[in-house]
């Protein structure tokens, strides 16, 4: 089975169809999946639980929020592990509100709050 086949099929395994890019991951080339689903888990790193604002947010239907939520594919089980990197962010298609500093934000995860994460852990190294 050719490689854009086996992308194809975890889009498919999901509940309806997936519209848009796929991302990938920039250290872990098994984690490609399609940008929406890479910008919910972001969305829920983030804090939010609102499966609906997620969903609205990132154009996927509360039901594939959910599926996305319990990790049924292995690259959103690995991505959901590994965590979001650094310094990536993903535009939203509605401005919704950070669950840490509830600010109106049009990206996943907040820039105020990755920022100011950012500087706590220099902080803390200098500190070392
Ligand atoms: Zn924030």
């Amino acid at each position: 089975m050719s490689r854009a086949s086996e992308k194809l099929k975890t889009a498919e395994s999901f509940a309806g169809k997936v519209d848009g890019p796929l991302w990938r991951h920039p250290t872990d080339r098994r984690i490609v999946l399609p940008y929406r689903f890479a910008a919910a888990v972001a969305l829920m790193q983030s804090g939010m639980e609102d499966f609906s604002v997620i969903a609205a947010a990132v154009g996927l239907k509360v039901v594939q929020v959910r599926q996305i939520d319990t990790a049924q594919t292995p690259a959103v089980r690995l991505l959901a592990l590994k965590g979001i990197p650094a310094g990536q962010f993903f535009r939203l298609q509605t401005h919704v509100r950070c669950p840490s500093c509830r600010s109106l934000i049009f990206t996943a995860p907040c820039v105020a709050c990755s920022s100011a994460q950012a500087e706590a852990l220099l902080e803390q190294n200098a500190a070392d």
